[in-house]
């Protein structure tokens, strides 16, 4: 699958916002959108007014770039919350959300989603006590999941825990230190979604 492999900083810049692509340096003076708040390229300072189709291809490009999902897999997952009961945008994000990259993520044991997505791959990750090493594999309530004990006695992992232990972890979550475990207690409500993006102009985008 494709994926876009050049200056992630470029993409909160395009959306004007802070997507949080790159770990702790999204929180230092060093963030890009602090320091250059404009769009890349020659024309990026030039203002222009979106149009209703802009605004709408805005919010879709702004979600998927804030989860690292591919336009495919993001409009599969759009058909999939279309067939949900409920409100589909809400239903977009919270497929978005359970995915198990974005959860490792949350819980604390990578510093990016980025990051997250290579050690899911790397096969670091157990759920429900069974490897999986799919990044868009879709967790459901209930699910545990855990650092492999290999993997969790490595220096590497000592460090990265221990680097992302002061973020918070969301509500939904419920995080054991000690055993490098997260349970999903319950899928998040919408208040407990922090991704920056207005769901509606999605389902506009993909409604036409
Ligand atoms: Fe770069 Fe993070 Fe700032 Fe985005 S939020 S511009 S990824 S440092």
């Amino acid at each position: 699958m494709a994926r876009y492999t050049g200056a992630v900083c470029k993409m909160c810049r395009r959306e004007g916002k802070k997507l949080f692509l790159k770990g702790d340096r999204c929180y230092t003076n060093k963030c890009s959108i602090d320091r250059r708040n404009y769009a890349p390229g020659q024309h990026g300072q030039g203002r222009k007014k979106a149009s209703e189709y802009g605004l709408q291809l805005r919010a879709k490009q702004q979600a998927r770039r804030f989860y690292g999902i591919s336009e495919s897999q993001f409009h599969k997952y759009f058909l999939m919350a279309e067939r949900k009961q409920g409100v589909t945008g809400f239903n977009l994000l919270r497929i978005c959300e359970s995915r198990l990259d974005n959860i490792v993520y949350l819980l604390g044991f990578a510093g990016s989603r980025a990051e997250a997505r290579q050690l899911v791959n790397h096969g670091h990750f157990l759920v429900n006590g069974a490897k999986v090493d799919i990044p868009s594999y879709l967790c459901k309530e209930g699910d545990l999941v855990a650092v492999k004990k290999k993997s969790l006695d490595s220096d590497k992992f000592k460090a990265l825990i221990e680097t992302n232990e002061k973020r918070a972890v969301s509500p939904w979550l419920d995080l054991k230190r000690d055993t490098a475990e997260g349970k999903i207690i319950s899928l998040p409500e919408r208040d407990q979604i922090e991704a920056p993006v207005e769901e509606h102009l999605i389902v506009e985008f993909y409604s036409k």
